[in-house]
């Protein structure tokens, strides 16, 4: 990276703006490579010269929990809850890498757009080719330079063992690859990818207490602790979830997880709809946190996340788009809106609704604090990190000029990312990804894709009966 400062920009101080210019340097000045070196009016310009001129400069967003090859079946998944949703979702997910490629680049660049510069993506694994899809995720994810957090989806039972029994005996097909298998394949992954200094973290990731053993966890957690790598679970995201936890262990998952040592201060948990005070009470003594994906529990009926009590209990909060098929975009600033208005009808006091500037602070800091680098970023902080986004309060939507992150959170801001940086390295200029070509990305996704209506899932129509059954429906 090159040395710059940008001049005479806008960011946030208490609770008012200050007009600043910020020093990024590389190495020797700041305590990191690509670190913030100064931040105050007036400075000396080092380096490349940015205006910053009727521009805000933020921190950026993680984009905590989301699926990249999903972007595939956007639009077109039928309007269910989350276990036939899923049914469906796996009959027609995508088998060839190359459509991961294509995927994982599409997510990252409407991250950038959206105001994110970290995604963290649980990555569904083509069968066979697992590590061939960590390998590619990671490689869409390098050339477009964007922070990425690969939580490569795991599980060790079959999808039918999701759904709650009910009063029958269920059988269910063994999963496909042993629990050991799984595990190797992590920790190969992890010794091939995993390189935090360059931007590419490897996360152990069993995708939630429905389809995973104790096993799975606990390998899980031995593989976190001697790689210290960060952990990332679904939890509790539906009602079925709830009574299968309860089936499963005779207590809470929360509970459970406790008790099999899955919960730390690294640990990041998608969804938390379906917890009692008492689970909230053991997050935020665990000091785990949750990522709220808004759009995607009301896409599927989860319900709504008990967002205001996980605040009020402590529990770190921050926020994702969750997988394109559920969602069905890839807007980060449309889940910081939903995510912070939404539970304004959960609770009359006011005095607990999430504000513009808490929600900024959740999407930032609260993702690097879930991640385990809130001392490296998450804030506009001498010697943090650069990984930066400035937006253009000149743009149509963000005027007339009042409250520059009111209007950023609770309007809808459209193209109003100027440019990102990740670790100083400047990725979004104008308007646009530097880094790849979006125009030919565009053309891939056009050319492999086609208009489509109705598909018929063999899987629904196999499950569908029990689940209306067991969920009294
Ligand atoms: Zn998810």
């Amino acid at each position: 990276m090159l040395d710059f400062t940008i001049q005479n920009v806008l960011i946030a101080a208490d609770d008012d703006y200050a007009t600043v210019d910020v020093q990024i340097v590389d190495g020797a000045l700041a305590k990191l490579a690509g670190g913030i070196a100064a931040i105050a009016p007036n400075l000396q310009a080092i380096g490349t010269v940015i205006d910053g001129k009727n521009k805000l400069l933020l921190p950026g967003f993680f984009n905590a929990h989301t699926h990249s090859s999903e972007m595939w079946q956007r639009g077109i998944m039928s309007v269910f809850p989350l276990e036939l949703w899923l049914a469906e979702l796996y009959d027609f997910t995508p088998l060839d890498p190359e459509q991961v490629y294509l995927s994982a680049l599409g997510t990252a660049v409407e991250t950038l757009l959206s105001g994110g510069t970290s995604v963290v993506d649980h990555l569904v694994l083509i069968p066979g080719l697992e590590l061939e899809t960590i390998a590619i995720a990671t490689r869409a994810y390098r050339e477009v330079g964007i922070r990425a957090f690969i939580a490569p989806l795991i599980q060790d039972e079959s999808l039918s063992a999701g759904i709650p029994s009910g009063e029958s005996a269920q059988k269910h097909e063994p999963y496909f690859r042993s629990t050991a298998a799984t595990l190797e394949i992590i920790e190969e992954a992890v010794r091939q990818f995993h390189r935090p200094d360059e931007g590419i973290n490897i996360l152990v990731a069993p995708t939630g207490i429905q389809l995973c053993t104790d096993a799975l966890f606990q390998g899980c957690s031995e593989l976190s602790d001697r790689y210290n790598l960060c952990r990332h679970s679904h939890l509790l995201e539906t009602r079925a979830q709830e009574k299968r936890a309860q089936e499963k262990y005779g207590c809470t998952a929360v509970e459970h997880l406790k008790r099999i040592g899955y919960l730390s201060d690294h640990t990041t948990l998608a969804h938390c709809v379906w917890l009692n005070d008492a689970d909230i009470a053991i997050l935020a003594e665990t000091q785990s946190t949750v990522v709220h994906n808004p759009l995607s529990n009301l896409r599927l009926g989860s319900g709504i996340a008990p967002i205001l009590k996980y605040r009020q209990a402590g529990v770190n909060v921050t926020f994702g788009c969750d997988g394109a098929s559920s969602n069905d975009s890839q807007d980060l600033l449309e889940a910081i809106k939903m995510g912070s208005i939404l539970h304004n009808v959960t609770d009359s006091d006011y005095q607990h609704w999430i504000t513009p500037r808490q929600a900024v602070e959740m999407a930032s800091l609260g993702g690097a604090k879930g991640l385990n680098i809130a001392d490296k970023l998450g804030s506009l902080t001498v010697g943090k990190q650069a990984d930066l986004v400035l937006y253009d309060l000149t743009n149509l939507s963000l005027l007339p000029r009042t409250d520059p992150i009111g209007l950023l959170v609770l309007g809808r801001p459209t193209n109003v990312v100027d440019s990102a940086w990740v670790n100083g390295k400047q990725i979004v200029a104008d308007g646009k990804v530097t880094t790849i070509n979006v125009d030919e990305l565009r053309q891939e996704l056009f050319n492999r894709s086609q208009w489509e209506t109705k598909r018929k899932s063999q899987t629904v129509a196999q499950i569908e009966a029990h689940y209306r059954t067991v969920m009294g429906l």
